[in-house]
Formats: structure tokens, C-alpha cells, sequence
């Protein structure tokens, strides 16, 4: 059974019809960067729970979370209906693996997350390891429409701390706007069109990749970055492809 604390929300920001944060005040263990806890509410007298990758780095305080509303979803439903000052359940410990410690030394981080997937690297990002560790880091977010490309103030705070070394491409599937790839990344993969715009070769013996969010992106990709030589990283056979599927 897992050993749940009450928080506190302290803001609720609604960015979109289906994309919120929650900032919440809760005196969790200390995690790492990349890591998930359970959140849980008390939906007519069941405790509803869902795994959350937190979006703020392990020093930051409030704790940060970035939701999906998912159609008829239980728990992001409510969620999305708390204010500051309501509680909510937070698993005192975190888990999960999509951590750098699992990863192996490579020159080049790329981070490919869909929607709020992108939650997990911004933890990691906000932390000294990444930047002591790569030389450069490929951060992409893949969203549907320009409104739900959120977090860029992050992205440009980043890239003025790592200039150079941070390197930034959206995907908006939905919308043509410029500077942004308008289509799905496993395709912009095998076509090299991810690695033009970046202006950044993948390579097997130079490229760690970190996927995360919409399980189907996560799998293509793998397949795409498969028949390219890359393989799945595991303890007993390091190697490039790190994964976090959401459903
Ligand atoms: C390790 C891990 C970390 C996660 N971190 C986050 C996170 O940081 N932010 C977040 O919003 N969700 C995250 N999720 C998903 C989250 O746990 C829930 O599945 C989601 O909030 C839906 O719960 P629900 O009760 O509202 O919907 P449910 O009734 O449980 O419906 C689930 C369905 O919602 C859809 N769905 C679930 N998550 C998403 C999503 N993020 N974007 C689009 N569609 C989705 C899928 O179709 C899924 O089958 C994570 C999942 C895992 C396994």
C-alpha cells in the first residue's frame, strides 16, 4: 500500500480547455529528476489514484504537475476542478526509472515527448546533471495546436543558461506554423527532418533518446530508431532508446 500525504494546491493554471497545472505544497520524500509519484483524490468515497511525472526539479518548491484532461478521465476530471487552498493525496514516495542514472554516457540527450509528456524533462533539465553530463540536449514537444505548446518561457530561460546546447523543436500536428514541424515525430525520424532542423545527427554511438507520453508515438519511434541500429536501453545491455508510456 503506498504511504499517502495531503498537500496543498496553491495554484491551479488553466492553459487550454484540456491542459492545466497544478502547483501543490506537500512535504514528499525527495525524488529524482524524471521520477512519478501518485496523486489521488476521494471520488465518492473511493480513493481514485493515477501515476504523474512531476514537472519541477527535486529542489523546487511548490511541487509542479502539467495534465491532460482526458475525454470521460476520472481522476484528471476532478483534478482539473480544484482552487488554491483544497487538498489532495501525494504518495510520499516516488518511483519509475526515466531517470539519468539509468542512462548510459553518450555525447547528445534527445528528449521527445508528446503533450504534457514533456513533464519529466523539464524536471531533468532544471537540474545541474544533464548539462554536466552531454554536450547537447534535443528537447521536442509535440502538441496538436500552437495553444498547447506551454512551458516555452522554461525553454527560453534554458536556452539562455545553455546557449548553444540547448536545442528546441516543436511538432504541432494540426497547425502550419512556422519554425515548428507539422507532423508526427517517428516520421520526421526516418525522413531526417527532426535531425535538419536541429541541425544534430543522431548517431548509435553518440545519441541517447528519452521518449515519452502517447504510447503509440513511443512505439514508432522505438521502431523507426530500431531499424536505424539504435537500441533499447536495458541494465543488462545498455543502450540508446529510454521509454515512459503514459497509457
Ligand atoms: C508513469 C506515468 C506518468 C504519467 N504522468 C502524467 C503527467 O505528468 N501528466 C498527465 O496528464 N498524465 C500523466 N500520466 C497519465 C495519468 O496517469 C492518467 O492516465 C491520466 O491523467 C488519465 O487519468 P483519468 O483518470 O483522467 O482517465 P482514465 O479514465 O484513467 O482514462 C485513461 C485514458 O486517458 C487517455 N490519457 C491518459 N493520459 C493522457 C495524457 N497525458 N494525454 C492524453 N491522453 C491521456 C488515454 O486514452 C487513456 O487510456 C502518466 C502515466 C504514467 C503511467
Amino acid at each position: 500500500m503506498p504511504r499517502w500525504i495531503q498537500g496543498t494546491v496553491v495554484d491551479n493554471i488553466h492553459w487550454t480547455e484540456s491542459l492545466f497545472s497544478l502547483k501543490i505544497d506537500a512535504d514528499v520524500d525527495s525524488f529524482t529528476a524524471g521520477q512519478f509519484a501518485s496523486l489521488a483524490l476521494d471520488i465518492d468515497g473511493e480513493r481514485v489514484a493515477r501515476p504523474y511525472s512531476y514537472l519541477s526539479s527535486p529542489d523546487q518548491n511548490p511541487l509542479e504537475f502539467f495534465f491532460y484532461t482526458a475525454t470521460d478521465g476520472v481522476l484528471s476530471n476532478a483534478l482539473v476542478k480544484l482552487n488554491a487552498g483544497d487538498t489532495i493525496w501525494i504518495t510520499q514516495k516516488s518511483n519509475g526509472y526515466f531517470i539519468l542514472d539509468e542512462v548510459p554516457a553518450f555525447d547528445d540527450l534527445w528528449m521527445l515527448g508528446t503533450g504534457t509528456g514533456v513533464a519529466p524533462f523539464f524536471s531533468i533539465l532544471n537540474t545541474d546533471e544533464p548539462w554536466q553530463r552531454f554536450n547537447r540536449i534535443v528537447l521536442v514537444h509535440a502538441v496538436r495546436s500552437l495553444a498547447d505548446l506551454r512551458y516555452q518561457e522554461m525553454v527560453s530561460a534554458l536556452q539562455q543558461k545553455y546557449p548553444e546546447r540547448l536545442l528546441f523543436q516543436a511538432f504541432i500536428t494540426r497547425e502550419e506554423i512556422p519554425g515548428t514541424i507539422k507532423g508526427r515525430v517517428p516520421a520526421a525520424i526516418k525522413d531526417g527532418s527532426l535531425e535538419q532542423a536541429v541541425n544534430l545527427e543522431l548517431g548509435v554511438d553518440k545519441s541517447h533518446i528519452m521518449l515519452c507520453g502517447n504510447p503509440d508515438m513511443v512505439k514508432d519511434a522505438v521502431e523507426v530508431l530500431k531499424a536505424r541500429g539504435f537500441s533499447k536501453n536495458r541494465r543488462r545491455t545498455p543502450g540508446n532508446i529510454t521509454a515512459e508510456n503514459y497509457w
